[in-house]
C-alpha cells in the first residue's frame, strides 16, 4: 500500500474551510491545541494564532520534517514524528482531519480522553454512524460516543476539497465531553456487539453473571446497553 494510502494523505486544499474548523474550535490563549495529522500544514498557522500552544503530531516523516523547516518561526508550535495515538500530551482542544481509516480509533482515543472540545473531520458514512437513532444501524461505536460525547455536525464538505480527491464526503463533527470512558468498558461494549443476536440473559452468563431477561441485546436503548457493559466490567 503506498504512504498516501496507508496514511490517509487527503490534504484539505480550502482555507476557508480551514479556517472554519479553527473558529469552530473557539480556542482562546489559554488554551493547549492538539492536532493529529499535520499533512502540510493547513490548520498549523491558524491554530497558533488563537491558541497558547499548539502540539502537532505527523507519522510521516518527510511531512513532518517539511513542516519543521516551514513552521520554524512559529514559537508556540511543537511539532512531534510518529503516531499520534500513542503520543499522550496534555491538551484541552483537539483538533483532526482525520485519515479516514482511523476514525474509529480516533473516537475510541478521544473517549478515554479529558478535554473541552473537539474538531474532527470524519467520512459523512461514519458521522451518520456515530449519530445514529436507527437501533438497527447502530454499532458499538456509536453506543460508546453518544454516552461519552455530544457531538453536532457543523458542516458538510465535498470532496472537491481535498487533495488528492478522496471518494466520499466528509463533514466536520463538534464535539464536547459528557463522561470519560474507560477501556475495559469500551472493550465490553465492543464485545456485546459480537453477541448481538443473543438474549441477554445468555450474553451475561458468558460473563459469568446472571440476568434474567429474554430481550436481545438489538432491542435495548443505549443506556441499557452501558448499563449492562458496566456491570459485566464492574465499573
Ligand atoms: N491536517 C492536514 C490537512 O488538514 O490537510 C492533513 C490531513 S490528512 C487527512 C491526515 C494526515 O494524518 C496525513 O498527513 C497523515 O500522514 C497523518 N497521519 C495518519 N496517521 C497518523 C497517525 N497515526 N499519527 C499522526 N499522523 C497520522
Amino acid at each position: 500500500m503506498n504512504k498516501q494510502k496507508k496514511y490517509g494523505q487527503n490534504f484539505l486544499t480550502s482555507t476557508s474551510i480551514a479556517k472554519f474548523i479553527v473558529d469552530a474550535a473557539e480556542i482562546t490563549k489559554t488554551d493547549v491545541v492538539y492536532e493529529i495529522g499535520t499533512g502540510k500544514g493547513i490548520l498549523v498557522p491558524l491554530l497558533c494564532k488563537h491558541a497558547k500552544h499548539v502540539i502537532t503530531t505527523e507519522i510521516d516523516k518527510k511531512l513532518h520534517d517539511d513542516a519543521t523547516l516551514n513552521f520554524s518561526k512559529l514559537p508556540n508550535l511543537i511539532i512531534k514524528n510518529g503516531d499520534g495515538f500513542k503520543n499522550e500530551p496534555e491538551f484541552n482542544i483537539f483538533v483532526s482531519n482525520l485519515p479516514y481509516s482511523k476514525s474509529r480509533v480516533a473516537i475510541q482515543w478521544l473517549l478515554q480522553k479529558k478535554f473541552s472540545r473537539a474538531i474532527i473531520m470524519v467520512q459523512r458514512d461514519f458521522a451518520e454512524k456515530l449519530l445514529t437513532d436507527s437501533m438497527k444501524d447502530r454499532r458499538a461505536i456509536s453506543v460508546l460516543s453518544q454516552y461519552g460525547f455530544d457531538m453536532k455536525i457543523m458542516k458538510k464538505v465535498k470532496n472537491t476539497n481535498f487533495s488528492p480527491r478522496p471518494k466520499v464526503d466528509s463533514v466536520i463533527l463538534q464535539i464536547t465531553q459528557n463522561y470519560m470512558v474507560a477501556k475495559g468498558l469500551i472493550e465490553t461494549v465492543n464485545k456485546l456487539f459480537s453477541y448481538r443476536r443473543k438474549t441477554i440473559q445468555n450474553i451475561a452468563k458468558n460473563f459469568g453473571i446472571t440476568i434474567k431477561s429474554d430481550s436481545r441485546l438489538e432491542d435495548i436503548d443505549n443506556n441499557e446497553i452501558i448499563k449492562l457493559a458496566k456491570k459485566i466490567s464492574r465499573i
